[in-house]
């Protein structure tokens, strides 16, 4: 299977082979005919698997010349949507199709100015989609492809309810392309409710795990947490480093804690302005910052080359989140490490994982770092440790 054979149009196949995609990936070549043949698509597949691609290539296809706003692209976060409007420019370099990208975050004029030349495709995140709708300024009659990507994430974010008025604000005569990588009951209901008998394509969940991401656990007490993670990146050997944490006041601690230190650290949660946000991303891609410290936000989809190394300070509680925050490092067939952090108390969410990843993540010592507690060191002896404690201690340099 080519991109050439898939029945894109030929100045889609050209913008895709000068980026020098070969061969379409699983979801692609899998995802493509559906679209094109007009049908839904209910599709699960993991990001890092090509699936921007998946859904703007036939889209742009079928779309063909410039008119009006015929598609729509929903996505639950700001960097995501940034990153698809990215992807548009490479896609549409030998069209003339138009787009525009709407998030909050920045100022309205730029987007209602660009929603005068009426875009052929708009990517958007749900809150300032609606308000555009609210002021009158979308024009969706002649909508007839809505994507929502990554709809399990906009339901976790709390846009159930946006998503439902923009999609019933849509024309009914429409192809609805859903991308999940969960199907919760109430993204079920939103289905049946939306889509017409959606052809379904399965990605299995590919924990890169043999082939390109090590995976390690290091047991630690709650109370050596941060000094731990000090001691793992001075022995690792890292060309950037995403560290995961379960709540932003906590990627805000450590990021403190550890600009206190020779670390060059930059944040990225959803209390960060727009511009924070896009600066901290900037930094982190060039490496003036070598030293990412993320909530889940940049977990899902999120495609910064190059991530030697992912360190989940926080076990993630959700077991799909794992596999999204491991897919960060070991992209495009580099090699990465996954290294977790894991106290007593998080036993049951690594059950969950180890269910998910149908294997054993091997947990590993660090040479020469004083534990306090060896328990978790070996399962089988592994019994929580009952102690209070987990915020960063502070280190000076
Ligand atoms: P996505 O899953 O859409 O976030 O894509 C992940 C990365 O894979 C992006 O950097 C894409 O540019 C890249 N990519 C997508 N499709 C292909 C392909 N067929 N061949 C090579 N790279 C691809």
């Amino acid at each position: 299977m080519s991109f050439q054979n898939l029945g894109l149009d030929p100045r889609i196949v050209h913008a895709v082979q000068r980026l020098r995609f070969v061969d379409p990936s699983p979801i692609q070549a899998q995802a493509i005919p559906v679209i094109l043949k007009e049908r839904d698509l209910l599709a699960s597949a993991q990001t890092g698997t090509g699936k921007t691609a998946a859904f703007l290539l036939p889209l742009l296809s079928k779309l063909k010349e410039p008119g009006n706003t015929r598609a729509v692209v929903l996505e639950p976060t700001r960097e995501l949507a940034a990153q698809v409007n990215d992807a548009l420019k490479d896609f549409t370099a030998f069209s003339h199709l138009s787009y525009c990208l709407l998030h909050g975050g920045v100022k309205y004029e730029p987007q209602l100015a660009a929603l005068k030349r009426s875009p052929d495709i708009i990517v958007a995140t749900p809150g300032r989609f609606i308000d555009h709708l609210e002021s009158g300024a979308l024009d969706l009659k002649n909508v007839s492809h809505l994507v929502l990507d990554e709809a399990d994430r906009m339901l976790d974010m709390g846009f159930l309810p946006d998503v439902t008025r923009i999609i019933d604000a849509c024309p009914k005569e429409r192809q609805t392309l859903l991308f999940s990588a969960t199907l919760p009951p109430a993204i079920q209901n939103l289905i049946s409710w939306a889509m017409k008998d959606p052809e379904k394509v399965q990605i299995d969940i590919q924990v890169s795990k043999a082939e390109t991401v090590d995976h390690a656990l290091y047991p630690v007490a709650s109370d050596q947490k941060f000094e731990l993670l000090l001691a793992l990146l001075d022995h690792v050997d890292y060309n950037g480093v995403i560290v995961f944490t379960r709540t932003k006041v906590e990627a805000d601690k450590i990021a403190h804690a550890l600009e206190e230190t020779d670390h060059s650290v930059t944040t990225l949660h959803s209390d960060r302005s727009q511009s924070q946000r896009t600066k901290a991303l900037e930094k982190f891609k060039s490496r003036e910052c070598e030293v990412l410290i993320a909530t889940n936000i940049a977990a899902r989809g999120i495609d910064i080359a190059g991530v030697s190394h992912v360190i989940n300070y926080d076990i993630p509680e959700n077991p799909e989140d794992y596999i999204h925050r491991i897919g960060r490092t070991g992209r495009a067939s580099t090699t990465g490490d996954a290294l977790t952090l894991l106290t007593g108390f998080d036993e049951d969410h690594l059950k969950a994982i180890e269910t998910l990843l149908k294997s054993e993540i091997p947990r590993k010592k660090l040479e020469g770092f004083n534990y306090k507690y060896t328990a978790l060191l070996n399962p089988t002896s592994a019994k929580p440790i009952r102690r209070r404690g987990g915020s960063p201690s502070r280190r000076r340099k």
